[in-house]
């Protein structure tokens, strides 16, 4: 290699040039031995990291219980521990349920917290039908169970279930917002043995 004087810049010879064009040549003539591994084979290993197989059951059931959203069923003094479940404390936005619904038509939960009068039964009763399937009932409370200290009013309804299928029985005068994330806890697990093939329920 030599130094051009006028501008300083190298000038390699033609004897240099082929040399280093050999070399690059020969390098590449080393490593090109094999073949390129097919594409396909490498998708093959793509694939086997990234798809996991489920069943359509499994599926559903963890898009339902991963969004549940309960309705407003509130007529008495549970509903303030529903509240304070709700807020930021005990956060019942972990569950995917943030979103609480004035229509049963968006709703899949009901959640009732409070002493049901005969009076209001049918309104209840109303309000359960307009949701659409599928859908879940909590009775939350002694009320809601059993019709708690108000049982033997002549105008009190002795439980929800009287009214509508209940899924899943939290008790407590009122229960305590840990005892509301158990029940719904209880309730994302027995959505998630449901199945597709089976569905429906009986009253
Ligand atoms: S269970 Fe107790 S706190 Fe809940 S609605 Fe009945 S009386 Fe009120």
């Amino acid at each position: 290699m030599e130094v051009d004087e006028r501008t300083g810049m190298s000038v390699y010879s033609d004897t240099e040039l082929d040399r280093t064009e050999s070399e690059v040549i020969e390098a590449l003539k080393k490593r090109s031995q094999q073949a390129i591994p097919d594409p396909d084979r490498w998708l093959e290993e793509e694939l086997k990291r990234n798809i996991l197989l489920t069943s359509v059951d499994a599926m559903l059931n963890w898009a339902r219980r991963s969004s549940l959203w309960p309705v407003v069923c509130f007529p008495a003094c549970c509903a303030f521990e529903f509240i304070t479940t709700a807020a930021s404390r005990f956060d019942i936005s972990r569950f995917g349920m943030e979103i609480i619904r004035a229509s049963p038509r968006q709703a899949d939960l009901m959640i009732t917290a409070g002493t049901l009068t005969w009076k209001m039964a049918p309104q209840v009763r109303r309000i359960y039908d307009q949701m659409p399937e599928p859908k879940w009932v909590i009775a939350m409370g002694a009320c809601a169970i059993s019709g708690g200290i108000f049982r033997s009013s002549y105008n009190v309804v002795p439980g929800y279930n009287r009214i509508v299928p209940v899924d899943v029985y939290v008790p407590g005068c009122p229960p305590r917002p840990e005892a509301l994330l158990y029940g719904i806890r209880m309730l994302q697990h027995k959505i998630s043995k449901a199945s597709i093939g089976t569905e429906g329920r009986e009253e």
